[in-house]
């Protein structure tokens, strides 16, 4: 879990609620040892000091950077799957590498969310999220971004800086994604844009090419809502040199 502290000091601490649950699922004593992450980069060697009923104290014993991260910055905006689906864009991100997931509601988007609901997903995804991150061993956990309209999205975008190559997922696009990534190698930042069930519409797909989007195909299946930006993701993470996956 995150604990909120990026102190190189070894010290005692209570645990936040959440990693406190995880700590009495796993029916963890005192004495166990047990790792955890600051959300900095580091992990923590630690041990339970005292669980109580909804405290659990630790000694945090030793902090050691690790390296897990890509280290390309890849954000993943699409518009959000209907039916839970976006849990498993989520989940699948984190695991992949990704460093931020911006949910959207574009015209076509069949789950649309506002005001309070919106909130409390993000809420969850953000669990989610960090529930990934223990899983796959990650220390930094994705930024996930406030749900909002495609439309808010782009205009807030501003000017493309040069590092940055910005991707618009389109079946009918001429370009295949090995032949841009190629073109495009010199890039660390990667905003890879990826439409509902119902794709973009053309007038959306214009707005993306007026913020500086190109458009990429991925092949001749139409993959899922949910399965195209976790196809990039997958490609350029496992594509990274010196990964040996
Ligand atoms: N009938 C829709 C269309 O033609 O756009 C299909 C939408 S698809 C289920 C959902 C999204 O995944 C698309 O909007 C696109 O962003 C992305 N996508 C799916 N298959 C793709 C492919 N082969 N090439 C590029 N993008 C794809």
């Amino acid at each position: 879990q995150p604990l909120g502290t990026s102190s190189s000091e070894p010290s005692e601490l209570s645990l936040p609620p959440s990693a406190a649950r995880h700590v009495q699922v796993l029916r963890l004593q005192p004495g166990s040892p047990l790792t955890l992450f600051d959300g900095s980069g580091a992990e923590w060697q630690a041990e339970v000091l005292a669980m109580g009923r909804s405290e659990v104290r630790v000694h945090l014993q030793a902090r050691q950077l690790v390296q897990r991260e890509l280290r390309q910055h890849i954000t993943l905006a699409l518009a959000m799957p209907a039916n839970d689906r976006m849990d498993g864009v989520v989940e699948k991100a984190t695991e992949l590498g990704g460093s931020a997931i911006q949910p959207l509601m574009s015209e076509r988007s069949v789950l649309r969310l506002s005001g309070e609901r919106a909130e409390k997903k993000q809420a969850h995804w953000r669990g989610v999220a960090i529930a990934a991150a223990e899983q796959c061993g990650r220390t930094r956990i994705p930024e996930i971004g406030a749900v909002q309209s495609l439309a808010s999205w782009l205009a807030q975008l501003g000017p493309q800086p040069a590092t940055q190559r910005r991707w618009l997922l389109s079946p009918t696009a001429a370009q295949p994604l090995q032949a841009l990534a190629a073109a495009q190698a010199e890039a660390s930042h990667t905003l890879v844009l990826s439409g509902p069930e119902g794709g973009l519409s053309p007038a959306e797909e214009e707005a993306a090419r007026a913020q500086g989007f190109v458009a990429v195909q991925l092949g001749p299946r139409i993959l899922r809502a949910d399965t195209a930006p976790l196809a990039v993701l997958g490609w350029l993470a496992l594509s990274e040199a010196g990964c040996h996956a």
